[in-house]
């Protein structure tokens, strides 16, 4: 029996592992045809394999993937899927379809430090890191239930990808291998809160990730009051960073701001925002906050929203509002605190 999941081998690894169990060497490009283009993930299924092979295959790995806690699914598309993890932690992960797109939004850890006020996960407080096996393990969860390939990937669930790099990266680089999933490095998009040694590792990384920065106020009171860790990494250091970043990989970095009504979507909130862009490649999205059971928080309402869009438009910032999805089984941005249960519809 291997101690390492059949994800986390690469292909020669997995090569190596099959030789040493005696099977053919056509075996290994069998597998992984059978589990990441046909998305068949029990060794019993893989008919082309011998039985003796398919039994020593399970013994070798003998949970290809970790048992479900529940499935969710709301009344437009999104599902949900909530994990049992080997410590009885739950994490969750959710696949959001659109007309030409589908895209999973993953956790990176269980809970969340960085403890924004208005975010579900962040008021669980922080558990533990998630290994990059767990990371990957969301996605072959979600392709099980979809029986399909995401087209977009986003690090947008619970935890602060940037304070779990080591695992993050490592699962990048599983599901970008082109043996594996071989998704496209510009079809992902990290979100951060502000995690300045996590922009700067990112932007000398090869390949094209996206970044995304939960900035939601651009004065160090305000945004402080949202986000506590804007003590540690203040407005200006994270505006160098993401400065930095636009520099070095011209890529355009979208700034995330969840309207709050009467906290941070004012006409003076709208103005510093416009300040903080100005000389940086970025384009603001809007978040409509989420609300979830026990928030004291309100959304912005539409007439502050849409003058606040005003402003920024007026000023030549590009912006954009997200739609929100998944919100009856709590699976939309902030909603997510692995619990298993949250109301199910199916
Ligand atoms: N920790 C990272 C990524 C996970 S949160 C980050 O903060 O960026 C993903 C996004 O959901 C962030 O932009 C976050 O600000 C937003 N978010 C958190 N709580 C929310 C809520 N209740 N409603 C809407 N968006 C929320
Ligand atoms: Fe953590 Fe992101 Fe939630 Fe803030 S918004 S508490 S950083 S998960």
């Amino acid at each position: 029996m291997t101690a390492k999941s059949l994800f986390l081998c690469g292909f020669s690894e997995f090569q190596k592992t099959l030789a040493d169990l005696e099977m053919p060497a056509f075996r290994a490009k069998q597998v992984r045809d059978w589990i990441f283009r046909k998305f068949v993930f029990s060794f019993d299924e893989m008919t082309n394999l011998s039985l003796p092979d398919r039994e020593k295959l399970k013994k070798a790995f003998p949970k290809i993937l970790p048992p479900v806690e529940k499935y969710l699914q709301d009344r437009d598309g999104t599902s949900k899927v909530v994990v049992k993890l080997g410590d009885g932690e739950l994490i969750e992960a959710v696949a959001i379809p659109d007309e030409d797109s589908l895209t999973f939004c993953l956790s990176t850890q269980v809970g969340c430090a960085v403890g924004c006020v208005f975010c579900r996960t962040g008021e669980m407080g922080f558990k533990r890191n998630l290994s990059s096996d767990e990371i990957v393990l969301q996605v072959m969860l979600l392709v099980k239930r979809t029986g399909k390939k995401p087209t977009n990937i986003v690090f947008m669930g619970m935890g602060e990808p940037f304070f779990n790099r080591a695992a993050l990266f490592e699962a990048i680089d599983v599901l970008t291998d082109p043996q594996g999933l071989g998704l496209a490095t510009r079809r992902i998009t990290i979100s951060t809160s502000g995690v300045i040694e996590g922009i700067a590792e990112l932007m000398d990384r090869p390949g094209e990730v996206n970044l995304a920065v939960s900035l939601h106020a651009a004065d160090n009171a305000t945004r402080t009051s949202l986000v506590p860790l804007n003590k540690r990494y203040p407005v200006a250091k994270l505006r160098e960073a993401i400065a930095a970043y636009g520099e070095r990989t011209s890529r355009r970095v979208t700034l995330e701001v969840v309207l709050l009504k009467n906290f941070n979507d004012q006409v003076q909130d709208a103005m510093n925002l416009v300040s903080f862009c100005e000389g940086l490649l970025v384009h603001v999205n809007i978040v409509r906050f989420n609300h979830f059971p026990g928030s004291p928080y309100d959304p912005s309402n539409e007439k502050d929203e849409k003058e606040f869009r005003k402003i920024l438009k007026k000023a030549g910032v590009a912006v954009t509002v997200r739609k929100s999805r998944g919100q009856e089984i709590l699976a939309a941005c902030g909603q997510l605190a692995g619990k298993s249960d949250d109301q199910e519809k199916k």
